[in-house]
C-alpha cells in the first residue's frame, strides 16, 4: 500500500535567479557574448541565460588565475588559505537551503537529496581540506610539495555542487588557483558559489569560473597555461582529453564513467539488501557514475530478491523534485532521456524483461519510470554500456567466482558492492573485485577523507583523501594519475 501525501513542495523564494549570467574572472562578472537556455528539466521552464564561454574567455580566466597564482595566493601560508575555506564552508551551511533549492531546480533531482545529501557534502568537502592546508608539509606527499600554478576543471552534471567542491577544495587547499567550467545543464549553482567567494573576500583570480559547452572545455583543456586538468565525466570525453594532453606536460585526473556491479550473496539479509539496491540505482535518478548499475544475484535468492524489489519499487514516488516527499525527480535533460530510451529499447530488442511500477509521468519534462530488467546475459549492450539513468540490469550467478568474473567482466571498474553476512566472504570478494570503491552492505556512501576513482575506463587518479590532496601538488606520491 502507498499512502496519500498531501502535496509538501519547498518554496523557491529563496533563489534568485537573474535573468542571464556572464562568466566569474577576476573576481567580479563579466558578460558573455552568446548565451544558451538552461532549464528546469523537471517543467522545461527556462530558468535563465548562461554565457557560452569562447577561446578569450577562456585566456582572460588564464591569465586571472595565473596572475593570482604568482601576486597573492602562492605568497599566502597554508594557515592563512585554510582560513579562507573555513569562511567559503561555513558560508556553504549558512545558504544551505537556497543552494539546495537553486540545485533541484536547474538539475531535476529531489529536494530531499540536495537538501541532505549534496549541500551537506559541499560543504564537508571544504571543511575537510581546509583542515589540511597547513597540513602539507608533514602528510607524507613528499619532501615540501608545491602546487602546479592554474588547475583546469571540466564538471557533469549529475552533482554539480558536489563536483565544483571535489575539485574547488583540495586545489585551493593545496595552493593552486582555478580556471572551472561547469555542465551546460547546471551552471546556476556554480555560479552563487562564485557570490560565494566574492561574500568570502577571497582574493580575486583565485577561483574562476567560465561557463559554456565542450568547446570552451576543450579550451581549457588546450591552454598552455594550464598545468593541471581535473576532469569528471564521460569516458568519452575523457579519452579526447588523454589524447590531448599526451603530447604535453600538463597532469590529469579523469572520474570517467562506471558500471557497478551490485553482488548479492545468498546469505545476505533479504530486506536491508533490497534498500540498498534500491538506493544502489535509483538515488539521483540513476545518474551516478558508481551506481549499481548491474545487480548480480546469487541464484537460490534471485526470485525473492527481485520480487521484494518490485514490491518497494511500486513505494517510489515520482515526481515533483521540489516536494520533499519526492523520492526520483526529473532526467536532466531531454539528451539524456534520448539516450535512456534508447539503451532501454535495446534491451528489449536482446531479449531481456523490463518492469516498472505504474506511477504517474508528467508530459511536461522529462521523465522515465525506475525500471528493471530481468534475464540480462553478459552478452546484452545493457550489462556492458553506462546507461545513467534509473534503469537496472539482473544477472544472476551459482558460484562466488562466477559472481567475481561477471562484476570485472567490463570496461570499467568503478564501484562494486558486496551483501553478505560472512566478513571473510566479503573480504575475498573485495580482493578479487577490480573496482575503485566497494561498499560492503551498504551502497553510495561517500566521505572527502576516502579517496575515490575508479580503474580501466573510469579513469586516471583518485580525488578525495591523501590521494586527492597529492594530484594537486608537484611530486605529491601516490597519484596513480598522469
Ligand atoms: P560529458 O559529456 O563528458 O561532460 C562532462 C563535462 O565535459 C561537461 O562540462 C561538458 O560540457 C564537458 N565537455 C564536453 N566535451 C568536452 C571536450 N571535448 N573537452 C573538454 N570538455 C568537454 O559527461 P556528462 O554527460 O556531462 O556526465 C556524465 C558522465 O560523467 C557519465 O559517464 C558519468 O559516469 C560520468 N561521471 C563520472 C564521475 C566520477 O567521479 N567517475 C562522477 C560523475 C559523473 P557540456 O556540459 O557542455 O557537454
Ligand atoms: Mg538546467
Amino acid at each position: 500500500m502507498t499512502f496519500e501525501y498531501a502535496p509538501a513542495p519547498e518554496s523557491r523564494a529563496i533563489v534568485n535567479i537573474k535573468l542571464k549570467y556572464g562568466h566569474f574572472i577576476n573576481g567580479s562578472f563579466v558578460a558573455g557574448k552568446k548565451h544558451f537556455p538552461t532549464l528546469n528539466p523537471a517543467t522545461e521552464e527556462v530558468l535563465s541565460h548562461i554565457a557560452l564561454g569562447a577561446t578569450s574567455d577562456v585566456d582572460k580566466a588564464v591569465a586571472a588565475a595565473q596572475k593570482a597564482y604568482t601576486k597573492t595566493w602562492s605568497k599566502l601560508s597554508g594557515k592563512e588559505r585554510g582560513k579562507y575555506l573555513y569562511r567559503i564552508a561555513r558560508i556553504l551551511q549558512e545558504r544551505a537551503r537556497e543552494f539546495a533549492v537553486l540545485e533541484t531546480l536547474d538539475n531535476g533531482k529531489p529536494i530531499r537529496e540536495t537538501r541532505d545529501i549534496d549541500i551537506p557534502l559541499v560543504a564537508a568537502h571544504f571543511f575537510y581540506h581546509a583542515g589540511w592546508a597547513d597540513k602539507l608539509d608533514y602528510a607524507g606527499l613528499g619532501h615540501s610539495p608545491k602546487a602546479y600554478g592554474v588547475a583546469g576543471q571540466i564538471i557533469p552534471w549529475n552533482f554539480p555542487l558536489l563536483m565544483l567542491a571535489w575539485k574547488v577544495a583540495p586545489a585551493l587547499a593545496t595552493g593552486n588557483t582555478v580556471v572551472l567550467k561547469p555542465a551546460e545543464t547546471t551552471s546556476l549553482t556554480a555560479l552563487l558559489f562564485a557570490e560565494v567567494c566574492q561574500q568570502a573576500e577571497l582574493p580575486d583570480g583565485v577561483v574562476n569560473i567560465v561557463t559554456g559547452d565542450g568547446s570552451t572545455g576543450a579550451a581549457i583543456v588546450n591552454h598552455p597555461g594550464i598545468h593541471k586538468i581535473a576532469f569528471t565525466g564521460s569516458t568519452e570525453v575523457g579519452k579526447k582529453i588523454a589524447r590531448a594532453i599526451a603530447s604535453t606536460d600538463k597532469k590529469a585526473t579523469l572520474e570517467l564513467g562506471g558500471k557497478g556491479a551490485n553482488i548479492v550473496f545468498d546469505d545476505a539479509p533479504i530486506d536491508e539488501t533490497v534498500e540498498g539496491i534500491v538506493n544502489g540505482i535509483f538515488f539521483n535518478q540513476g545518474h551516478v557514475c558508481c551506481a549499481g548499475s548491474r545487480l548480480i544475484l546469487q541464484e537460490s535468492i534471485a526470485d525473492e530478491v527481485i520480487e521484494k524489489l518490485k514490491v518497494r519499487m511500486s513505494k517510489i514516488r515520482v515526481g515533483d523534485p521540489l516536494d520533499k516527499n519526492t523520492d526520483l525527480g526529473a532526467i536532466n535533460s531531454k539528451e539524456q532521456l534520448v539516450k535512456i530510451k534508447e539503451l532501454s529499447a535495446i534491451g528489449d530488442a536482446e531479449g531481456a524483461e523490463r518492469w516498472s511500477p505504474q506511477c504517474h509521468l508528467s508530459s511536461k519534462g522529462f521523465w522515465f519510470a525506475p525500471t528493471i530488467f530481468t534475464g540480462v546475459t553478459q552478452a546484452h549492450r545493457i550489462a556492458q554500456e553506462e546507461i545513467f539513468g534509473p534503469v537496472l540490469s539482473i544477472l544472476t550467478f551459482r558460484t562466488p567466482q562466477e559472481a567475481i568474473d561477471k562484476a570485472n567482466n567490463t570496461p570499467f571498474g568503478l564501484s562494486a558492492g558486496i551483501w553478505s553476512e560472512k566478513g571473510s566472504r566479503i573480504f575475498w570478494a573485495s580482493q578479487q573485485l577490480k573496482a575503485g570503491v566497494i561498499w560492503a552492505n551498504t551502497f553510495n556512501k561517500f566521505d572527502p577523507a576516502s579517496p575515490f576513482g575508479g580503474y580501466k575506463e573510469s579513469g586516471w587518479g583518485r580525488e578525495g583523501g591523501k590521494h586527492g590532496l597529492s594530484a594537486y601538488l608537484k611530486n605529491g606520491k601516490e597519484t596513480g594519475a598522469k
